[in-house]
Formats: structure tokens, sequence, C-alpha cells
């Protein structure tokens, strides 16, 4: 227990020492997310010596082994470095597919020498890694990427395309599932490829949506030459890669909006509910709304301190199973009954897209509710949850 106390004083003494004072402060606001790489613009220039500085202790994935570059720390260790960034309401310096999805894979599937290229890249957020799942007719029904990969030497050849690559165009690498083997049951001719989006023969895409942002990507693949040593694990299996992949992707989105003190349901429903609707007696005016208001509390109570147990959990080694699926589903409909209600409360200011007739706020309201809507597609949609719950968790016959 000393030990941990000597710990947290260090922790705190270097940080008061050293983190960005133009950053503190700034914990609740999520524009200040910086995913690195090399084409990634910083939300503020002292975002890039924060996150240098936090991967040169390995403490952009504190739990991550030190030998790949990682912080080392053990659960507790971790919690104390998170509760001491929060003291000073520091943002996380690292964000994206890298720490999140790609990196847990690489750590559980990779060789020796993947990990000890790959993991320290991801760690220092020098790469930004996006996902090439989904293709025109493989979505829902994942195993039937129909992308070819082709053995050739030392390489593979690939050809084919994906769709709806969230950043696509501001990454530096791509994870993908390709077909290697047409002749077997769909999922056992997959394999599971890591490709630099530099790599000739790829032309990346930009799909331009009616808010005029492009946050999704087509990514052809024309010839494109893959070395062997990029495939994880086994040739013909990528499947087994691309779920456990897909368990840490649905824990990670279930967690939406659960940034430690990221605005909460009682700060940021319970302020809009006050200054629109007003007080009566000391409580919220509508009594509709106040029971809305009540239950989306509770409900986000009880859920932050599920998930923050289930990440305490993956900080000790635990790997994330079907389970996550139930998370999955969990999560973002809570996040669509928050935004829904914080729709309720402004009611037409909510539904401002441009234009000077709304403020920047709300507009950001429209954005983040219709934004909201995507969480029960991407990582898999609802029904596909239940689908895996039904039968991976439940053991329900088909
Ligand atoms: C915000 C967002 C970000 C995304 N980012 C990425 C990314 O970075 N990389 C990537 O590869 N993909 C990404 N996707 C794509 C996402 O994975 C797919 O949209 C998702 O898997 C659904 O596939 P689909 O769109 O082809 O819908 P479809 O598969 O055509 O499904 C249409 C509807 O039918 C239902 N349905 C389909 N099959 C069944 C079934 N067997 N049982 C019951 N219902 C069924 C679905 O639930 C859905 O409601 C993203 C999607 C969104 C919305």
């Amino acid at each position: 227990m000393a030990d941990l106390q000597e710990f947290r004083q260090s922790v705190r003494s270097w940080l008061e020492a050293n983190a960005p004072k133009t950053l503190r402060g700034k914990v609740t606001d999520l524009t200040f997310t910086y995913s690195g790489g090399r084409k990634g613009k910083p939300p503020h220039p002292d975002c890039i010596p924060w996150l240098n500085m936090m991967a040169e202790r390995g403490w952009t994935i504190p739990f991550w082994p030190k030998e790949y570059g990682g912080g080392g720390l053990d659960k507790q260790e971790t919690k104390i470095l998170q509760e001491e960034m929060l003291r000073l309401e520091l943002p996380p310096p690292l964000s994206g597919m890298g720490i999140t999805m790609i990196g847990p894979t690489v750590l559980q599937y990779g060789t020796e020498e993947q990990k000890k290229l790959y993991i320290p890249q991801i760690v220092k957020g020098e790469i930004r890694w996006c996902q090439g799942y989904s293709e025109p007719n493989a979505g829902s029904d994942l195993a039937n990427i129909q992308t070819k990969a082709i053995v050739d030497g030392d390489d593979y050849i690939v050809n084919g395309q994906k769709i709806w690559t969230s950043g696509g165009n501001e990454s530096d690498w791509i994870f993908m599932l390709v077909r290697t083997n047409p002749n077997v049951k769909k999922q056992a001719g997959i394999t599971f490829l890591l490709c630099d989006l530099e790599t000739e023969g790829i032309e990346v895409r930009p799909i331009k949506l009616i808010s005029g942002a492009s946050i999704f990507c087509e990514v052809f693949f024309e010839d494109v030459r893959v070395p062997r040593n990029q495939i994880l694990n086994r040739v013909d299996g990528g499947w087994e890669v691309a779920r456990a992949l897909l368990g840490h992707e649905r824990t990670m989105i279930a967690g939406l909006g659960s940034r430690p003190a990221a605005p909460t349901a009682e700060d940021r429903v319970e302020a809009a509910a006050k200054k629109n609707i007003g007080l009566e007696n000391g409580k919220i005016a509508d009594e509709v709304i106040r029971s809305r208001m009540a239950q989306v509390q509770i409900d986000e109570s009880s859920f932050k301190l599920t998930v923050q147990r289930n990440s305490d959990n993956m900080k000790a080694g635990h790997r994330p199973g079907p389970e996550s699926s139930i998370f999955k589903i969990y999560g973002t409909e809570l996040n669509q009954r928050r935004e829904e209600l914080l729709l309720s409360i402004f009611g037409p200011e909510c539904l401002g897209w441009e234009g000077d007739g709304f403020d920047a706020k709300e507009l950001e309201l429209c954005r983040t509710w219709l934004r909201s809507r995507g969480n029960t597609l991407e990582g898999g949609s609802s029904e596909i949850q239940l689908n895996i719950i039904a039968k991976q968790v439940l053991n329900l016959p088909d």
C-alpha cells in the first residue's frame, strides 16, 4: 500500500510538472480527441508533446507490457494514473483503433516479431489504423467477404473493395479480412492482413455524406502486394482473429460516452433541462421529462460501473468474448436514449443542421443525435448482437 501511495505521489508530481497547462480542464471536451498518425491533425498543438511525453513512459496504454513499449502498470497503478489525470482534468493523450482494437489483437495473435514491430508504433501513436471488414455484399454477413488474396512468392496479391472504412482517408494502415480460400466453408477461407495504405495499388475514396463531411471511405485494392509476414495468425485463420477483434470493438463502442468525467446524463441532461424547462419546487418542471431523466441517470450510473469493472478485468488480462455483444446492445441503446431525451428537452432548437438560425451548440446537438443512430449498426447491428447472445451466450438452438 505504501508503494501505491508513493506511486501516486510520483505520478502526481510528474503530471503537475509536465502536463501541458493548455490541456488541463479539457477532459470533458470530446473535441480534444487525438488519434495520432502521419496525417492526423491534433485538436491543439500541445496534444503532440502531451502524446510524446506520455508515450515515452508507455502511459498511452499503461497496462500493456513494458517490453513492447507499454507502461507495464498493474490494475491498481493504472487506476491511480487515470485518477491523477482526472485530478487535472487531462484528456487521454491518444485514442483510436490502434489502442482499442488492433493493438490488443496483435498482442493476442501476433508473432514475437510482429508485436515488437507494431505495438511500440501503436503506443507512440505513430500510425493510425482503420478497419477493412465491410464490403458491398458483406455487412452483417461478414464472412461473405470477396476481396481476394492470392499467394505469389513471399507476398499476397490483393484485389477487391472495402466500404464504410471509418477514417480511411486519415489513416496510415488498414487491418483487413481477405478471402484466401474460396473452396471451403466461408469462415474457414478468410485471412487477417495488416497493410500499409501507401502500398501501390490502393485507392482510398471518401464517401461524401449529406452533411458534407466524409467520415467513411471506400478502399479499392488493385494487385496490391502485401508481404506474407503481415498476416496475423495463420493463413485461413482470420475468422478467429476477426471475432476476437470485434469483441474489443464492441466493448469499446459500448463504453461510448463513458470517458471518465465526460459529461454524464447528470450534468449534460440536467443542465439542459434546467435551462430549457426550468424548475418547479426545486424539481424539473415537466413530470414526464423528469421521470425519463431519472431513468437515464440510474441506467447510466449502473452501466458505467459495469463498464468500469469490465475494463478493470481487461487491464488484468481478461479478453472479451461473446458477452461483449450484451455490452454493445445496452451501451448503444442507452446512448441513443440519452440523445433522444436531449432532443425532447431542446425541442426544435435541436433540429438545426446549418445556417444562422442555430448556434454552434445547437448544431452539435443535432449532429450528435444523428451520429448516435449509427451506434446500433457499427461493429455489427443490434440484430446480429442478439443472434450472437442467443447462440453463443445462452446456447439457444438455431
Ligand atoms: C458509424 C459507422 C461506422 C462504421 N465503420 C466501419 C469501419 O470502420 N469498417 C468497416 O469495415 N465497417 C464499418 N461500418 C459498417 C458496419 O460494420 C456495417 O454497417 C454493419 O455491419 C451492417 O452491415 P450493412 O450496413 O451491410 O447492413 P446489412 O447487413 O445489409 O443489414 C441491414 C439490416 O438487416 C438486418 N440484418 C441483416 N442480417 C440479419 C440477420 N441475419 N438477422 C437479423 N437481422 C439481420 C441488420 O440488423 C440491419 O438492420 C460502419 C458502420 C457505421 C454505421
